[in-house]
């Protein structure tokens, strides 16, 4: 007899064995999927882990229905992967497994299924089975797997959704969003044939007979004697204050020449640089430094201040690895991942580079897996958001984690709750592969573990072309308030910056960490506040759409006219987010464009993309947003950045709030003054004299690092201790404390002190649920495989107690 056992996308805490027959254990290949009944009528796609002939002694093994590949799709390293975020981030292989596929992969009997309309399919195009499916669809807007066994009479239908989806006569059940585009831009220029002074004269005078084409000719010529950038049909039109019709007209005539830039080019002069830069000295040694620093050392940390030139050293190393036929891995958080450093990439390296990108449609991430399977030439560098730590590298060489400090990188919904960082170190090691983390603020975490020697170290502090660090200053809001210096939120520093900035032809970016209007609402009469009906938070104003929204589970109202208590008119709203402050930038300076970056502003499709385009393009001028903005973003243009509130950042409850701070305002400062001229910072603040100011106004990691890792000792905090988080979450209020006093108990019997809570968090119910959280602090002599043995020891007589079965247990490994 033939078995296999299957990783199920589940969370099983066991793999399930089917039987096989004799030919398709000689076919099977760890790491092929398997269609595999489950339950009483569900079908999944299972991963074969293991193929062997021992029966399972508790169960009858069912068979499988079918296998779906013809080679295995994952390789053994990405198992041993798997393996290891399954043990150290306390998950299933199932969980890993759902987080590592492309959705594509993993067709089930959940999965709808329905037309894709924008395609046209013959009938003759079609077998038999395949037009019984695709007829019904033709009538019912959407099916189910099981709708399909119904209509095939069979259970075996997965091959067919994948011969439809092969044919793209249908989509299955996912959002699908369009392709990523680097925004293209027309420009005008003189038609070559015309350089020549004699050539020209001659239009001149043909165009005496056409003054308004003639006027368009003439200010073009003016516009190039003024500037040596390229000239946008936008800006020609406006000038020469002619319509689109009359420059188009010369276009047709052969005089004017149209063209199309690549935005992000135009910023990079408009070359196609093909060569990768010569670097300067300090950035050759630091190259030189790395190098040698990973003869010692598997990881390396680059502390490099902004724009220090970074990424022209990751180039070179890149270019290495290539060269020694390895495969590259870029992450980045999410939204860092801009149109900017893609083209930068893609000029140097060309189709070499795939992006991995949840922006993506399915299909373009299925064809970057498989480009990768296949060790396609055009895989060789992935540049990726955290998941892409997931794709089937078969021969990585080097791993670059820019701005590894970032919180993005840590997943925490649903499992696996990994850290991109962390295991991207792990990936490396599997591979034999070097990683080179990377930030101008580290985390105190890599940091220490370069102190430690266990990562090497190497320093960038000057700012390439000697581009001075930008001026900070702090401006005491108490006082500004106290002297009525103050107009709304704005110092009259602040105003006089600005004002200084825009005459000058240069931008600003306004740095408010909240977005929306007010946070809170308040009646004046009673102080009610309207509260989420699902959370216990209260609801944030947002006067674009005069609405109450809840920032947690989404929840939307109304504005009120009244309060809901008592009925009085007098509503306030407290505090202040990023839409408050564009409007009040649009009344301080009426005569300049101001745009706004946040949740908000960026959900559509190109959102994002979109402002920040608008912004190189110098199409506005001051710049609104919350943390979005800090995100490895080279403006050439900026040269003021005002941080409007330091405060709420260095309050918030959490024990990494003045490490974030600090991180947070250094990058955001970063953006000012990447060019000749010194760049200007302004922080409003109620507490000029905190410490972690006066760090950030002094550039002064090093002091930063010493006493924040002061405290990290004094109360047993990362990265001195570990932590993991234990969340108990359910509906009854009641049932959760019982619940996780249990729990907790259970635990200091093992840990003692090292338990904190249970706890509710400051928003104890969310979407309706009640959560407590429990902490277990590990001392680093503490083995941390055996505590977590403990742990799941009493995770599994906690899920023994009958009342406690319905109570959600999340575990979280470094939660921070
Ligand atoms: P960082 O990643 O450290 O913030 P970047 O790599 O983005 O810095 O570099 C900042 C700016 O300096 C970019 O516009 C980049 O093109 C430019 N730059 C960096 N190194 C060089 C170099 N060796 N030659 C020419 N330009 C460079
Ligand atoms: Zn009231
Ligand atoms: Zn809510």
């Amino acid at each position: 007899m033939n078995y296999i056992d299957v990783i199920l996308p589940l969370p099983l805490q066991k793999l399930f064995t089917y039987s096989i027959t004799e030919a398709e254990a000689s076919f099977l290949r760890v790491g092929m999927r398997v269609a595999v009944p489950f339950g009483k009528s569900k079908i999944y796609t299972g991963l074969v882990h293991r193929i062997h002939t021992s029966k399972p002694l508790v169960y009858e093994a069912k068979d499988i229905h079918q296998i779906l590949d013809e080679e295995p799709i994952i390789n053994a390293q990405q198992l041993a992967f798997w393996e290891w975020i399954s043990s150290y981030y306390m998950c299933t292989l199932g969980d890993v497994m759902r987080a590592a596929l492309p959705s594509a992969f993993l067709l089930e009997s959940e999965t709808i299924i329905s037309k894709n309309n924008q395609k046209e399919i013959l009938d003759e195009e079609l077998l038999d089975d395949e037009f019984l499916v695709y007829e019904a669809l033709q009538h019912q807007s959407s099916l189910k797997i099981q709708d399909l066994m119904n209509i095939l009479d069979r259970k075996n239908v997965l091959p067919v959704i994948k011969r439809l989806l092969e044919k793209e006569a249908i989509h299955l059940q996912e959002e699908i969003y369009e392709k990523y585009k680097p925004k293209w831009v027309r420009y005008v220029r003189l038609h070559p044939n015309f350089s020549s002074e004699a050539a020209l004269q001659a239009v001149l005078e043909e165009l005496n007979r056409a003054p308004k084409q003639k006027q368009v000719v003439m200010t073009l010529f003016m516009l190039t004697a003024k500037t040596k950038k390229p000239i946008k049909v936008t800006e020609l039109t406006e000038a020469s204050e002619a319509s689109s019709a009359i420059v188009k007209t010369l276009i047709d005539k052969g005089i004017l020449e149209e063209y199309h830039i690549q935005t992000d080019r135009v910023t990079y002069s408009g070359e196609e640089n093909e060569a990768s830069k010569k670097l300067n000295e300090y950035q050759n040694t630091a190259l030189k430094e790395i190098k040698e620093s990973f003869e010692k050392h598997s990881v390396t940390l680059l502390h490099g201040v902004t724009s220090s030139g970074k990424t022209e050293i990751y180039v070179k190393l890149i270019e290495e690895a290539l060269a020694k036929g390895k495969q590259v891995l870029y992450l980045l958080p999410e939204i860092a991942l801009t149109t900017q450093l893609v083209t930068r990439l893609q000029n140097y390296f060309g189709e070499q580079v795939s992006v991995f990108h949840s922006k993506y449609s399915i299909h373009e991430r299925v064809e970057v897996y498989h480009n990768l399977l296949d060790n396609s030439a055009k895989a060789q560098i992935i540049l990726g958001a955290r998941s892409s730590i997931f794709l089937p590298f078969s021969n990585l060489g080097l791993i670059i984690v820019d701005e590894e400090h970032e919180q993005s990188f840590k997943q925490f919904d649903p499992a696996p709750r990994y850290h991109a960082r962390d295991s991207a170190v792990v990936l490396a090691n599997i591979h034999k592969a070097k990683t080179l983390l990377g930030s101008a603020t580290p985390s105190l975490e890599s940091y220490f573990n370069a102190k430690q020697n266990k990562y090497g170290f190497v320093a960038l502090s000057t700012r390439f072309n000697d581009v001075l660090m930008p001026e900070i200053e702090l401006v005491d809001l108490k006082d500004k308030y106290k002297r009525k210096k103050m107009k709304g939120h704005f110092s009259d520093r602040l105003i006089e910056e600005m004002t200084e900035t825009l005459k000058e032809g240069q931008q600003i970016i306004l740095f408010q960490n909240r977005r929306g209007f007010s946070p809170i609402v308040e009646c004046v009469t009673c102080g009610n506040a309207p509260q989420c009906p699902n959370c216990d938070v209260s609801l944030t104003y947002h006067q674009y759409r005069n609405q109450l929204r809840c920032h947690y589970c989404g929840y939307q109202a109304a504005m009120l006219q009244t309060c809901g208590a008592c009925g009085s008119p007098e509503i306030d709203s407290k505090g202040f987010g990023t839409e408050q402050i564009e409007i009040e930038v649009k009344q301080l300076f009426p005569d300049h464009k101001v745009a706004r970056m946040d949740l908000d502003t960026t959900r559509g499709k190109y959102g994002y993309e979109k402002i920040i385009t608008s912004f190189e393009q110098q199409e506005v001028d001051i710049l609104v947003g919350t943390q979005m903005l800090t995100k490895g973003l080279d403006f050439r243009n900026v040269n003021l950045v005002g941080i409007m509130n330091a405060d709420n950042m260095l309050n918030f409850p959490d024990f990494r709030a003045h490490e974030r701070s600090f991180q947070l305002m250094l990058q955001v400062s970063g953006r000012a003054g990447r060019t000749e001229k010194r760049g200007r910072v302004l922080i409003q603040t109620y507490n000029p004299y905190h410490k972690i100011l006066q760090q950030v106004s002094t550039n002064d990691y090093a002091s930063m690092f010493k006493e924040q890792m002061d405290e990290r000792y004094f109360f047993k905090y990362p990265p001195v201790y570990r932590l993991i988080k234990i969340t108990l979450k359910h509906k009854d209020y009641n049932r959760v404390n019982m619940a996780a006093d249990w729990y907790a108990q259970s635990l200091r019997q093992v840990f003692g002190d090292f338990v904190l809570g249970p706890e509710f968090p400051p928003v104890a119910r969310i979407r309706n649920q009640y959560h407590k959280n429990i902490i277990v602090k590990i001392p680093s002599k503490q083995s941390l495989a055996k505590t977590k043995e403990t742990i799941i020891r009493i995770d599994n007589s906690f899920n023994a107690v009958k009342d406690f079965r319905s109570v959600r247990v999340i575990l979280n490994v470094d939660n921070y």
